[in-house]
């Protein structure tokens, strides 16, 4: 039997579309671009409106009014997010590959992203203490 999950992203309703994100929060984190080559740099910076401890959006349904640059995944863009982590579901069911074994999913628990290591949880840094000018001193390598 195929899980709903193993289903093109094409055919899931919205309830699983938004069911599909394993939690991570890495999008949550501010990103830098080099003007000249395009590459993008992650930073431990995140947003003020994310609670790191269970890394859920603090006001998910008005996200895109109090925080305007909060990507919205769409169907229609997620081909299109070339920075999103490497890790993350859409980018993985967007080419076809299997959720991994942490993605609460196919593990039962909302836990094991975190146990696992792959999500922000107690390494990031509210930007409410950081001046967008000091981002580039908070650049990260442990988001690929
Ligand atoms: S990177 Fe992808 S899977 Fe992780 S929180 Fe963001 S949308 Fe969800
Ligand atoms: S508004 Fe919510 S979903 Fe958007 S970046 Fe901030 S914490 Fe993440």
């Amino acid at each position: 039997m195929t899980d709903w999950w193993q289903r093109p992203l094409q055919e899931l309703d919205r309830e699983q579309w938004e069911a599909l994100c394993d939690g991570c929060a890495k999008c949550c984190l501010h990103k830098l671009e080099d003007e000249d080559s395009g590459e993008v740099f992650y930073t431990k910076v995140r947003c003020r409106l994310l609670q790191e401890d269970n890394c859920q959006c603090t006001d998910y349904s008005r996200r895109s009014v109090l925080v305007p640059n909060c990507i919205q995944l769409e169907q229609g863009n997620v081909d299109e997010l070339d920075w999103l982590p490497s890790t993350c579901a859409y980018r993985l069911r967007a080419a076809g590959e299997p959720l991994p074994d942490w993605h609460y999913l196919v593990s039962g628990s909302r836990e094991t992203v975190h146990n696992a290591g792959v999500s922000i949880r107690g390494r990031a840094i509210s930007d409410e203490y950081v001046h967008p000018d000091g981002y580039d001193e908070h650049i990260v390598t442990w988001v690929e």
